[in-house]
């Protein structure tokens, strides 16, 4: 059975004058502790797609399953409860907290699901990241490489059932990219973590188990 199960799913943005059709009936399926990547150019349909399968907006028709539930039919509450549970973000400007360390940073999820955190867990996870040095840091005292690293974390340590990643590398420079995009797909061998990237940058795709190409709202 697939972690996520996409099946024709389309998202028209605008009105009766100005259609724009940003997905297409698009159809995939994503196994667990797979790592894709998606790349397409600039207003292909990647953020829409990678928005619906993060609950944060539904698709027009089609449905989505995570899990085996459907999604797109659910209350804003329980897509409330399967964000905080069930998917991991990470974005282009890392979005840590300035006033938090890292660590803290990284267990804020789990704390925010009223649970504490499994410090042995975290620690691997961080070892595993190369940011075991960094814990009581706070993001601007880190380079761009290691926030990101720290966003990794922060996403892996709720053990998601899958982490969506927009763009994860268009802040850094080659080498920290390279270095970013080669732990995502470690993690995901590592810790069976069902991930997906959206990228315009064909070489991050290089690290993926299987990139998927979409163009003018469709999958090629
Ligand atoms: P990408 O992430 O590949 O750059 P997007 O999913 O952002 O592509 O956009 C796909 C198309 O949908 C583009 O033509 C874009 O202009 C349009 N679009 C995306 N979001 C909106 C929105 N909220 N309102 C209107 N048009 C949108
Ligand atoms: P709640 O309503 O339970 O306080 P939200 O639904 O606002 O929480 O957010 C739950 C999680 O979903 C957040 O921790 C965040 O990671 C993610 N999230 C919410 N809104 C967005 C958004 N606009 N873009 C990206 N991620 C979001």
């Amino acid at each position: 059975s697939y972690v996520l199960q996409v099946s024709d799913i389309s998202k028209t943005y605008g009105n009766d004058k100005i259609k724009v059709h940003a997905l297409k009936k698009s159809s995939l399926t994503f196994s667990q502790g797979e790592f894709t990547a998606i790349i397409g150019k600039s207003g292909s349909g990647k953020s829409t797609l990678l928005r619906i399968l993060g609950t944060l907006e539904r698709p027009d028709a089609g449905e989505v399953l995570l899990d085996g539930e459907n999604i797109c039919r659910l209350s804003d509450k329980k897509l409330s409860e399967i964000r905080r549970r069930k998917i991991g973000f990470i974005y282009q400007d890392y979005s840590l907290f300035p006033e938090y360390t890292a660590y803290e940073n990284i267990v804020m999820p789990i704390h925010l699901d009223g649970r504490t955190e499994n410090k042995h867990i975290i620690k691997d996870i961080m070892n595993t990241l190369g940011i075991l040095s960094c814990g009581d840091r706070f993001p601007a005292e880190m380079s761009g490489g290691e926030q990101q690293r720290t966003a990794i974390a922060r996403a892996l340590c709720i053990s998601p059932s899958v982490i969506l990643a927009d763009e994860p590398t268009g802040n850094l420079d080659a080498e920290n990219a390279n270095e970013v995009v080669m732990l995502m797909s470690k993690a995901a061998r590592l810790y069976n973590q069902t991930i997906i990237m959206v990228t315009h940058d064909r070489q991050m795709a290089d690290y993926a188990d299987r990139v998927l190409k979409i163009c003018d709202g469709m999958f090629v």
